[in-house]
């Protein structure tokens, strides 16, 4: 008797210190010992259970956890390319083992571009059309390779294998509104490999948020930033430019020119037909220095009818032509107010260069001084600030 009771004993306490891995002797007799040794066995099995068990949720605890930091971290992103980064690093943690795209639409042209990959993947290109895409045609995640059989999309790139590759794409959609993709491909062969279905949906639905608010947060900042009217850059856009420019030709040793334009009698034109032709003649007057320049040339509305032009690298004669060049443009507009011409309209313009006129720091005001000089000489017409006279010029 006392030999299978030993053995038991033994086997309870390894069992109470949590060793699984022992295995409890059977014993056929119907009697104490045999139901005692039944006994253990099934709590050996119960207790094996719960430890999976604990070990799935401690998993899940611990993929949630990321989860929420990853969203934390995308909230904090002010860039696409810190949004991308979060991405990259926290996803392959979340998921692991599954390669993976971060793709953005490109509403102008109704693209996905990659932003962002982890792991490697092979079956999907770098930048598609939506319509190369279920997953997005339809609003809906689509895995072509899934339980029952689907039409995988276009953009993927089979390789000329026999097998569809178990791919994943899920639509970023956040107030009804599509955003991007994020697309996953398994590392293993068919089958070895479940998606986690539950977290790649919050996955995307964060993702597609965070992206949202990004967007959101851009254009807002852009509002800040131009002028509604004329839709060029505005005032603050200038102040916090300006010093970025002047710093910018100190340091590479570059010339710098500025065009200060004052439209002439504007008030007339206000006075005569009110302030709404005023308002077209302003519209007018900006596209037309949007036109005459080179598309990255930064033009702002700098007060009510002034606007100023920064050409970076640009020296003084060649600045002249330019002022020259939209003076007459300008003057030369038919502008149309209700189908009325409101007569022609005449800009001055005042023209500084550093470091030929003045030290960086001093060329709004040389640039306003010569725009006050050529109103006094009889407006419409361009004047260059007076040279240098300080023995420091720079050469
Ligand atoms: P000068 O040739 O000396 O520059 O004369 P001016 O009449 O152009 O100059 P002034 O500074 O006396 O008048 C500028 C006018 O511009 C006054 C203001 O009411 C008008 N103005 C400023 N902003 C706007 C705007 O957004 N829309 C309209 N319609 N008028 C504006
Ligand atoms: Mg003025
Ligand atoms: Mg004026």
């Amino acid at each position: 008797v006392l030999r299978p009771v030993v053995r038991l004993s033994d086997v309870v306490n390894r069992l109470a210190a949590q060793d699984y891995g022992v295995e409890p002797p059977t014993y056929e007799d119907v009697d104490e010992i045999g139901d005692m040794a039944q006994a253990i066995r099934v709590f050996r099995e119960n207790g094996i259970e719960r430890q999976r068990l604990e070990a799935v949720q401690e998993a899940e605890r611990a993929s949630r956890a990321l989860l929420a930091r990853m969203t934390q971290r995308m909230q904090g992103c002010d860039t696409l390319d810190a949004l991308t980064d979060v991405v990259r690093r926290f996803v392959p943690e979340i998921v692991p083992g599954f390669a993976g795209r971060l793709y953005v639409l490109d509403p102008d042209s109704n693209r996905l571009e990659e932003t962002g990959n982890w792991l490697d993947p092979q079956h999907s290109g770098r930048a598609f059309s939506t319509l190369d895409c279920w997953a997005l045609r339809r609003g809906l995640p689509h895995r072509p390779a899934g339980e029952t059989i689907d039409v995988p999309c276009t953009h993927l790139d089979l390789n000329g294998a026999d097998e569809l590759p178990d791919t994943l794409c899920l639509p970023l959609i956040a107030q009804r509104q599509t955003l991007g993709l994020i697309y996953f491909e398994s590392r293993k062969a068919r089958g070895e490999q479940r998606f986690p279905e539950n977290y790649l949906q919050m996955l995307s639905e964060n993702i597609g948020l965070a992206l949202s608010n990004l967007r959101l947060r851009e254009r807002l900042q852009a509002m800040a930033l131009t002028d509604s009217l004329t839709g060029l850059s505005n005032r603050r856009n200038f102040e916090e430019e300006l010093p970025l420019s002047l710093a910018k030709a100190e340091r590479e040793a570059d010339v710098l020119s500025f065009l200060m334009l004052d439209i002439d009698h504007f008030k007339r034109i206000n006075d005569g037909f009110g302030h709404e032709a005023g308002d077209a003649v302003l519209r007018a007057i900006g596209t037309a220095l949007r036109q005459a320049l080179r598309e990255d040339t930064r033009i702002f509305r700098y007060g009510g009818e002034e606007f100023l032009v920064m050409l970076p690298g640009t020296d003084s004669a060649q600045a002249m032509e330019r002022a020259e060049d939209l003076r007459a443009r300008i003057a030369s507009l038919e502008i149309l107010h209700h189908g009325e011409p409101l007569g022609p309209v005449t800009v001055s313009i005042g023209l500084a260069t550093t470091p030929d006129h003045c030290p960086p720091a001093k060329l709004l005001r040389t640039a306003d001084a010569a725009l006050y000089r050529a109103k006094d000489l009889g407006r419409n017409r361009v004047e260059v600030a007076q040279p240098r006279k300080d023995e420091r010029r720079a050469t």
